[in-house]
């Protein structure tokens, strides 16, 4: 099949390669020519493992292109993916649909025959219907269905998760539509990847609510994490104790330092927003939203604490600074608020990320980056670890104790035992194990 992928970021990018490796002839337009240029002599322009390669085979086989140019692509193509951003509008927390809006103002001028166009963008409910009125206004004779088609792939394990997902959920009412999408997914369910066929409201919501519920699955256990360490529990144990009830399930129930990314911290807004404006008010997310708001700034007090109430003129390190491991997006991660609230009590920061440094550096001031652990420790009144990268997950504490200015590990992820820490001289902070002595 034909299939054209509209905008080639994370999800764009990803879900293109992946539908050309299992065949189908892709190509992937984005509007930032550079982008397309690097694409094109097969360079990545993000951090996912795996991209490059499989960008590059299918780039070779000619199964994948690039480009920036609507008009060809889209006449020939079977089915249109609008996979652009849907970041939180500025003012209101509303989804901003501006991108997605002009790529289909754009696909109406250029679409040729029967066209599925997909939303696999992550849109309000209704946003189907816009997406329709659109074309149809733009070129009143198309031939066209619009489907929800919402992308689950998480960045680090994305094209694991995109070729053996637990789920793919359709939403249309078209049979014509229907036909061609089960086409489309084909072989992935030869994987055993169910099809899960909706309404395009039912499915653009289905996107909502399960980040939605994700988000408040992560905000409960660090709720949880807070309480114990004021009752002198191990949330670590509560976690599996609790997870071990298949009812609840063991995913997601990790304390940290809040949960951030490209999309729960929007997605959560969003799914505010729409509630209220329909008169159905989500109390439950409204406050999973407020309490992880709280909490990064919250995160910075505990490392405070832990270096005795004052961090004026003190040197931190911090390991660290992606969303979360395996990417190099930065987007609302808690690192940057944690680093804010830090410099605002006075601390000097050095930080290492693995892959998110570059993208840390626009984003941040007055830090100074390492290429190394060990580096940013030298002279260090306390090492902070935020992103649980594995290169984190077996320091040489020996060595890093001869570096540093004060023993202390604050570790926002729970990644060590404190005995394995402790037994190197350090004192040793985590999230809902003790309280801070
Ligand atoms: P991204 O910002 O990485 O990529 C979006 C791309 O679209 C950019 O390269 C941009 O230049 C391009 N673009 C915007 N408007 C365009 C236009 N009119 N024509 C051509 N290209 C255009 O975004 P992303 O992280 O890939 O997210 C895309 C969507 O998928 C969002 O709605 C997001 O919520 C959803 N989603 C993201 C993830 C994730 O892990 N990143 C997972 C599931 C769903």
């Amino acid at each position: 099949m034909r299939l054209v992928m509209i905008g080639s970021g994370y999800v764009g990018l990803v879900s293109g390669a992946c539908f050309a490796d299992f065949g189908h002839e892709v190509i992937c337009i984005d509007k930032i020519a550079t982008k397309i240029e690097s694409l094109e002599r097969g360079e990545i322009p993000i951090f996912e493992p795996g991209l490059g390669p499989m960008v590059q085979s299918n780039l070779a086989a000619g199964r994948l292109r690039f480009t920036t140019d609507f008009t060809g692509p889209v006449a020939e193509a079977d089915v249109v993916f609008i996979a652009v951003g849907t970041p939180s509008r500025r003012g209101d927390g509303h989804a901003d649909l501006s991108y997605v809006h002009a790529a289909a103002r754009e696909i109406a001028r250029a679409m040729q025959g029967f066209t599925v166009v997909v939303t696999k963008s992550t849109v309000p409910v209704g946003t189907g219907d816009e997406v329709e009125r659109i074309i149809r206004e733009e070129n009143p004779d198309a031939d066209f269905a619009v489907v929800s088609n919402p992308e689950f792939l998480r960045e680090g394990a994305a094209i694991a998760d995109f070729k053996r997902p637990d789920r793919i959920v359709i939403g249309t009412e078209d049979p014509r539509a229907e036909k061609v999408m089960r086409e489309v997914y084909r072989p992935l369910y030869l994987n055993q990847s169910p099809l899960f066929f909706c309404e395009r409201r039912t499915s653009e919501l289905i996107k909502y609510a399960g980040n939605a519920f994700l988000a408040m699955k992560i905000t409960f256990i660090n709720e949880i994490a807070d309480l114990c360490e004021q009752v002198g529990a191990d949330v670590q144990k509560v976690a599996k104790g609790i997870g071990l009830d298949r009812r609840i399930g063991d995913k997601f129930l990790h304390a940290g330092p809040g949960y951030g990314g490209s999309c729960f911290p929007k997605d959560t807004v969003a799914l505010v927003k729409t509630a209220q404006d329909h008169d159905s008010p989500m109390r439950l997310v409204e406050t999973t939203v407020a309490v992880n708001d709280t909490r990064k700034r919250a995160m910075a007090r505990k490392v405070v604490a832990a270096c005795g109430g004052d961090v004026r003129g003190k040197t931190l390190a911090i390991l660290g600074l992606t969303f979360k491991p395996n990417t190099d997006d930065m987007r609302e991660a808690p690192s940057l608020a944690i680093i804010q609230a830090l410099q605002d009590k006075g601390a000097t920061i050095r930080a290492y990320d693995p892959e998110g440094a570059e993208a840390a550096r626009e984003m941040t001031s007055g830090v100074v980056f390492g290429k190394d652990p060990y580096e940013i420790a030298d002279g260090a009144d306390a090492l902070v670890l935020v992103t649980e990268w594995d290169e984190f997950r077996a320091l040489d504490f020996a060595r890093l104790r001869g570096r540093m200015a004060q023993p202390l590990l604050v570790d926002l992820r729970n990644v060590y035992p404190a005995e394995e820490v402790e037994r190197h001289g350090f004192r040793y902070v985590g999230v809902g194990r003790k309280p801070i002595d």
